[in-house]
Parts: C-alpha cells; structure tokens; sequence
C-alpha cells in the first residue's frame, strides 16, 4: 500500500456493453457496425413523432443471461425510464433506459490477478438501455460535426459494479474476466475498439484506515483496457496529491485525453435528478416469468472454469495449459475441434499454444481467420503421434501449411517428407556410415561410446532429417554391438 502514500483508491466501474442482437432494441433496424452512415434508420430510431417502440425479446434474454451468469436476480417486472436529455446524436431528447426497477440486481464478477490472487467485485445492477448515434467531430479544422444515426437504439446492457475495486490492476482484471464472460456467453463482441464495450470509472481516494469513501470524479472516453487502468492511475495520483497539498476534490465528469495522458474536466457532476427520470409511457412493463428465467438458467453455456476443469479431465491436459487455451472461447473452440480429429491432447494443446499461437501473435492474425484450420493442425499431431513423420519434420510441414494452407497429408507428400521407418531402407545407410568412418568404430569398440552421436548424426543427414530416430539408433547399435 505504500505505493500510495498513506491513501486507497476506491474504484467503481460502469461498463456498457453491446448487445449481438439481429436488430435494435426497440425497432426493426439492423445493429450494423461500419455501414453507410444513417442507413440503418427508420422513425422508431429517428424518434419521429407518433413512432412507437416495440421491446425486442432477444434484448432481454441476453441481459437475462449475463445476469444469471454473475449470480443475480432477474427481475419478474422492471421498467423502462425515459432519461431526459439533449445531445445532437439523441434526436428524441431522451434516451430508454432503467431506472429505479432494472432487469437484474446483485451478483458479482470473480476474477484472478497477476499474482494468481483471487478477487471479487459485488454487482449493484444490470440494466437495458439504448444507445445513442455517433457524433464525427472534425479532425482539424473541419467546419461540421457530423451525426451518424445508425448506433441509435442499439441494445446496451450496463453493469454497474460496487465500488470494491482498489487499483488500476484491479480494475484492468475485472474488465477483462467480465469480458471473457460476455464473450463465452455469446452476448457481446467484447469488442472495445468498435465501441462494444464501454467503461467509465468513478474514482476516489480515501486515507488508509478510513471507512467513509472520498469524493469521487468520473472518468469518460478510454477507449481500451490498458487505457482504462492508465486513466484511473492518472487520477488517483492527480488527486493524492490534490489531498495532501490541503486542496479538495470536486465532484465532476472528466475525459480522458490518450495523446496527452492526461484527464481534462468534461462537466460538473449530473445528479439523477438532473435527468427527471420518468416511467416511459409507450412501453409496458417488462414482464419476465420464472419459466423463463429457468429456462435461460439451464441454456447458459459453459463458462471459462468449467470448461478448463473439463478439458484437465477429458483431455489429460495440465491445469495452466487448460487456462491458457479458455482464455477466450474461440481459442477454446479450436482445441475442441481439434480433439474431435485426434486422441492426443498434450499434443493438440502444445502444438496449439506454442506453434499456432507463436505464428498469430507475430502476425496480429485472430484464430477464427488463420487458413491452419483445426482439423490440419489435428491431422499433423496425429501423424507425428503415429510415427509417419518426426516432431522435427513435422515443423517444416506447419510453416508450410501457415504459407500455403495446404493439408498436411498434401504437404507430405508433394516434399516428400514421410519419415522412413523401414529397416530394409535404413540398413544400407547404416552400413555405408559405418565402413566410411573405421577409425570411429573402433574408437567406439574400444569403450568410447561417445561416438554414438556422430553416427546417428550422419545417418540423418544423409537422410535428410527422414529417417526414424527410433530405428536409427537399433539399427546402429546391432551393428556397432555386434
Ligand atoms: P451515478 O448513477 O451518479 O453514476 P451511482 O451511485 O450509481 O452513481 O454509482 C456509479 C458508480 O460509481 C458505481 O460503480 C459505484 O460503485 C461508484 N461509486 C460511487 N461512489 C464512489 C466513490 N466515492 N468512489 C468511487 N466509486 C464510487
Ligand atoms: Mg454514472
Ligand atoms: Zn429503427
């Protein structure tokens, strides 16, 4: 704690995250990222007069699912809030939201840190909202902001957290299990370049020892998780040193400018009455029965701790091994696929975190798109665990399937890489290393048996690195025994 100076940080986190529904929240529009600025609109999303909004149900059943995934209450009946206020990429002058009865409460998000300590962050809230359009501003001196409507009406959960966070690391951790969380269940892209998630950070020291939290700012627009943990560093130390210099800490909104690392004041703090919440009027209640929630419940897939205990006892893999391939479930994805095409899981999983992953690291390349197709990659583990082709060959044949996407088995063959595992094959070769290198044989004879590496050394080089190590090495010593 000395890091600090004698404070705590205290650090509550507001995450927006988008929802992978086929339309909009409340209209039948698609939720499109990059497509023709306002082309996917229509008077719902324009907030035209007498258009009325319409619930979508997958909204729900997703909010539903990140819910019951962090242990929360769903709610039987919660309702729609109009949050009053003007912004040119909000053409109604409010947006929908929730307000005082959310969808879901409680809950929490558990996560490990660096150190491998475990950590826990109680949820207050789950809500539905929607979200408002995108404002282009000029990059240097343009003269129009431009307003881009599509995002308009785009389905957001908001998980609000407890502020049960004490450090920039902390906070990078939470987002990044509640991350793989949205991700597993198939409800959010996690994606944050594309705006999918969003994180303000409500931030606040206190002096060690004491119970009552300090005054807190907001922190706005960071636009990656490293950015997040450098904004709330920035912060704490900003207003550490506002403290102890005898000054006080305002309550307001600030942004976060990445280019200067800095946080610059956006606005005062908003009060909820600022907003005037009220109960949206064209939309009833949202009435969800405990069937449902059952329902929903017994659909979750299976999260990132089960799956990796799964894949330790299914596939005889090392528990860190089953971490790193649950990272992220399409990483997860693949190693099941490619069990579904060979016996070998120690295999499959190093030549999937070592060799594929060491290529797509140095690429950027996302596993879903790398043309070394799990089946390929399974096919090659087999036949390394069969004995057609050695470990050592085996790296030769994967840099060419990453080159060209070929199948191993083509590969193979058109190089002609087969391992020779034939005596009658290997016998000749043997002989003639023998009867080149008299003097080494009788060095070896003699007792220095050291020389056996020069032997094998030779078979494979006249084979071209083919031939069967296994074989090499009786084959030599019969001879050399003899
Ligand atoms: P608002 O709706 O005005 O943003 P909330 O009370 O809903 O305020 O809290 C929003 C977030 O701020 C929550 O994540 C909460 O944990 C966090 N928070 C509240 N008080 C503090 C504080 N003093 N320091 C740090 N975080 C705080
Ligand atoms: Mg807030
Ligand atoms: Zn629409």
């Amino acid at each position: 704690m000395a890091i600090y100076d004698g404070f705590e940080p205290v650090i509550g986190l507001e995450v927006h995250a988008q929802l992978q529904t086929e339309s909009k929240i409340f209209c039948s529009c698609k939720v499109e990222y990059g497509a023709e600025p306002n082309s996917r609109t229509c008077p719902v999303c324009l907030g035209l007069p007498g258009a009325l909004p319409v619930m979508n149900k997958r909204a729900a059943e997703f909010a539903m699912k990140m819910i019951l995934a962090c242990g929360g209450t769903v709610h039987n009946r919660s309702v729609f809030a109009r949050k009053n206020y003007f912004y040119p990429d909000l053409p109604k002058g409010y947006q929908i939201s929730q307000f005082d009865r959310p969808i879901g409460e409680g809950g929490a998000i558990r996560y490990r840190l660096e150190t491998g300590e475990e950590k826990t962050v109680r949820l207050i809230r789950i809500h539905l909202e929607e979200d408002a359009g995108k404002s282009m501003h000029p990059e240097d001196g343009g003269a129009y902001t431009r307003v881009d409507l599509n995002r308009c009406g785009a389905p957001l959960i908001e998980i609000v957290s407890h502020a049960d966070i004490r450090s920039p690391e902390e906070a990078y951790g939470y987002l990044t299990k509640l991350k793989q969380i949205v991700q597993y269940l198939g409800v959010c892209s996690g994606d944050m370049e594309k705006g999918h998630l969003r994180c303000d950070a409500n931030v606040s020291v206190r002096p060690e020892g004491q119970a009552k939290f300090g005054t807190r700012t907001e922190l706005k627009n960071m636009n990656s998780f490293k950015g997040v943990e450098r904004a709330i560093k920035y912060e704490i130390d900003r207003q550490i040193k506002l403290v102890k210099s005898g000054g006080q800490v305002v309550q307001e909104t600030l942004l976060w400018n990445e280019k200067k690392l800095a946080a610059e004041p956006m606005r005062g703090k908003e009060e909820s009455h600022d907003y005037r919440y009220f109960p949206e009027p064209d939309l009833v209640n949202l009435v969800i029965s405990d069937d449902w929630v059952n329902e929903t419940r017994k659909n979750l897939p299976e999260l990132p701790e089960a799956k990796a205990s799964r894949f330790v006892s299914q596939y005889g893999i090392r528990e860190y091994d089953a971490q790193v391939l649950t990272d992220s479930r399409p990483l997860a994805d693949y190693y099941e696929e490619m069990m579904r095409h060979t016996s070998d899981g120690i295999g499959a999983a190093n030549w999937l975190q070592v060799e594929l992953l060491g290529v797509l690291n140095k690429t950027g390349e996302d596993i879903t798109a790398t043309i070394v197709r799990p089946k390929m990659l399974a096919d090659l583990v087999g036949k390394i665990a069969s004995g057609e082709i050695s470990g050592k060959i085996a790296k030769t044949v994967f840099a060419e399937m990453v080159e060209s996407g070929k199948e191993p088995s083509v590969i193979i063959k058109e190089k002609g890489l087969v391992q020779i595992s034939d005596d009658s094959a290997i016998i000749p070769i043997v002989e003639q290393v023998l009867a080149s290198s008299p003097d080494n044989v009788s060095k070896y004879r003699s007792g220095k048996t050291n020389v056996f590496a020069f032997f094998v050394g030779q078979v494979m080089k006249a084979t071209k690195g083919q031939a069967n190590p296994e074989a090499v090495n009786r084959l030599l010593k019969e001879r050399l025994d003899a």
